[in-house]
């Protein structure tokens, strides 16, 4: 769809699980591989030097609260998210169609989009499938998504198969804005009116209008329906030729069989040369899982909010800090981690940094849980090429579920 500046290079597989390279006008990025969340352009508390330090290739973004504040043009004036954010590599924007439906303090649902209001100020916006592309081809990340309509994860047939139905008419109108918008070569900043209270946007030189290469990604829906599901993909394959496909809907209260369930057949059924790209699933255990059904990108925001309330990641399942166990704990987080946290710290002291509410516990342990799913990542990728995976996955697994150093809560 966009020429050749998205390839993805598959290098090795081991059953179902896959080793690659994806290409992006950014750079490339070996997958299996987890993005951090920075929603507001910024991964919570960590600058991107950090993040980058620790391995991370591609960071994620959300279209929904940019467009708010500062406003997408605010940003494609500024040079976009890259420039913006200060970051040279791989970028991903969600549509925010997820942000609209769990955060917005009002919003209708129509066929033509979703209105909605401002939770800053009570202003109503329209959320249309052309309107979200204009969004985030201004904000010009690498990958941007289509608009989707979301549903509870548990939802009957009937309310899946009508949003599910509803997600690929607006495929349709997001490939047609995307491709309306790639043949103009222009940046649609002009179509995109500044927020209100802002100051208005200066002129911009020819140059800094032009569209960024982008590719977009459609969505897999169905909640957790097998035939939806395959209508849904069978659907998306008849409107376009994709540079990746992303399996949206999941982690949002099915349980977990089911979850693992709609995996299986989303990994036979998606194009094997494509990135497939699993949304908001972020858990050490469900990233092995995903990996291990065909996944190869992946998000989540679990890491950094997790660690705001000092709850770390560990092999063993996760640690709570706030726990008195912990008061007098000498030992590091994760022996062996190479996060600053575990390298300089013991528990004792990131258990106080909690109890005295220092924003310098979250921030320790944002960057010890990234740390550590960007090693899981890494670990996958080398088992995978090394044809050892299977027996890799099951022992992790079986030692994160078992060990259990603290219950994991979710
Ligand atoms: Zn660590």
């Amino acid at each position: 769809m966009s020429g050749s500046a998205f390839a993805f290079r598959l290098e090795a597989s081991d059953a179902s699980a896959r080793a690659g390279e994806f290409s992006t006008p950014h750079g490339t990025v070996e997958t299996p591989a987890f993005m951090p969340v920075g929603t507001h352009a910024a991964i919570r508390g960590l600058t991107t030097a950090e993040v980058g330090a620790m391995g991370a290739r591609m960071l994620l973004s959300n279209a929904y609260h940019l467009y708010l504040r500062p406003g997408d043009a605010v940003v494609r004036a500024l040079g976009g998210l890259h420039a913006f954010a200060r970051w040279d590599g791989p970028m991903l924007t969600d549509s925010g169609g997820f942000q609209v439906f769990s955060l917005a303090r009002y919003r209708e649902v129509r066929e033509d989009g979703i209105t909605f209001r401002s939770k800053f100020d009570g202003s109503l916006h329209e959320y249309t499938p052309e309107r979200v592309i204009q969004v985030q081809r201004n904000l010009g990340a690498d990958i941007i998504m289509q608009l989707d309509e979301l549903i509870d994860g548990g939802s009957d047939i009937a309310p899946a198969r009508a949003a599910m139905e509803r997600s690929l008419r607006w495929l349709e109108r997001c490939h047609i804005e995307f491709n309306r918008i790639t043949r103009d070569g222009r940046a649609p900043l002009d179509e995109v009116a500044a927020p209100t209270g802002t100051p208005s946007i200066p002129p911009m030189a020819s140059d800094d209008c032009r569209a960024p290469q982008q590719a977009l990604f459609p969505i897999v829906q169905g909640g957790v329906h097998a035939e939806l599901r395959l209508a849904s993909h069978r659907g998306i394959m008849s409107i376009g030729d994709w540079d990746g496909v992303a399996v949206g809907g999941l982690s949002t209260g099915e349980p977990k069989p089911e979850m693992y369930a709609t995996l299986d057949l989303c990994g036979a059924e998606l194009p094997q040369k494509r990135p497939r790209y699993l949304m908001g699933v972020g858990f050490p255990d469900d990233l092995i899982e995903g990996v291990r059904r065909g996944m190869d990108l992946f998000d989540c925001v679990a890491p950094t909010r997790m660690g705001r309330h000092g709850t770390a990641f560990t092999p063993h399942g996760t640690l709570q800090l706030l726990k008195g166990t912990h008061r007098l704990d000498r030992t590091p987080l994760v022996e062996g981690c190479a996060c600053p946290a575990c390298t300089h710290y013991d528990r004792a002291y990131l258990r106080h940094l909690f109890a005295a509410d220092e924003p310098l516990g979250p921030r320790l342990i944002a960057l010890h849980n990234l740390t550590m799913l960007m090693a899981l990542m890494r670990d996958a990728r080398a088992a995978i090429l090394a044809g050892t995976f299977a027996r890799w996955s099951v022992d992790w697994l079986r030692r994160y579920r078992d060990a259990g150093v603290d219950s994991p809560i979710r």
